[in-house]
């Protein structure tokens, strides 16, 4: 059983099937890549993961738990991170700043839980913020204004974000979209020191193949909302299934 268990979605927006009986399965502690042309579904499956949007029918557990029903800050809770196509970070405040709110969203969530162990105090999440941008390479930044770095180290910032909420599974949606060479080498470079340092899945759509052969261990290609072939990135180069549904894009 995977950490991720997509099974038979559906969904539907008016006369348009953007999924079809969707299945996945995601092993825990991998990187998996799902690719497709444009208007596949991929952000839409993405989207049916954390809450933002619900499946007209299926299931999708998560470690154990159906996330069906579930607001997306409760999916949040349970384990699942996302970053967004474009970072999504307080660009008027510092890099500490930004890395401090998700502690404190987390702390007060577990207040509210009644977690009082899990309850830090602000002296706790500064040194928590710190460790984190040390983990991304980023604490000579500490006092810099967020919105004035670079795309790429925003995106580093957005990571470190996510990262420090601890999270069981990463979702990214094309995190290299827009991105310049050498910004996109950085987050490579990124994503794989993250995978050695924690126990964490990712689950990454992206249109790089370069980026998409340089981390994935699995990689499934979505073609008109549903799954046409799920295979290792070796077994997928030259896929009869691959090149149709691009050639049909
Ligand atoms: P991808 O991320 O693979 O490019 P999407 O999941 O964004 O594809 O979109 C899949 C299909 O669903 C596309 O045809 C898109 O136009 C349509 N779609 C996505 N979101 C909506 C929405 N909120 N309302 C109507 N149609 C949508
Ligand atoms: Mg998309």
């Amino acid at each position: 059983m995977g950490i991720l268990e997509v099974k038979g979605v559906n969904k539907r927006f008016g006369g348009l099937q953007a999924l079809g009986d969707v299945n996945l399965s995601i092993k825990e502690n991998t990187v998996h890549a799902i690719i497709g042309p444009n208007g596949a579904g991929k952000s839409t499956l993405l989207n049916c993961l954390v809450g933002k949007l619900i499946p007209d029918s299926g299931s999708v557990m998560f470690d154990g738990q159906s996330v069906l029903g579930r607001k997306p800050h409760e999916i949040n809770q349970m384990g699942i991170s996302r970053v967004f196509q474009t970072p999504e970070i307080f660009t008027d405040l510092s890099v500490i700043e930004n890395v401090m709110i998700p502690c404190f969203a987390k702390r007060d969530g577990a207040f509210r839980l009644h977690a009082v162990e899990a309850v830090a105090s602000e002296k706790d999440i500064v040194e928590q913020a710190e460790q984190m941008l040390a983990d991304v390479n980023m604490l000579d930044k500490r006092n810099m204004h967020a919105g004035s770095m670079s795309r790429g180290d925003k995106r580093r910032l957005e990571m470190a974000m996510c990262l420090v909420q601890n999270p069981k599974l990463l979702l990214l949606d094309e995190p290299t979209a827009g991105m310049a060479r050498a910004d996109t080498n950085n987050t490579i470079d990124l994503l794989k020191e993250i995978k050695e340092k924690r126990d964490i899945t990712m689950a990454i759509i992206e249109h790089d193949m370069h980026v998409v052969f340089s981390l994935a261990e699995r990689i499934t290609v979505l073609a008109q909302g549903t799954p046409l072939v799920e295979e290792t990135p070796e077994n997928i180069k030259g896929h009869p299934k691959v090149r149709e549904a691009y050639l049909g894009e």
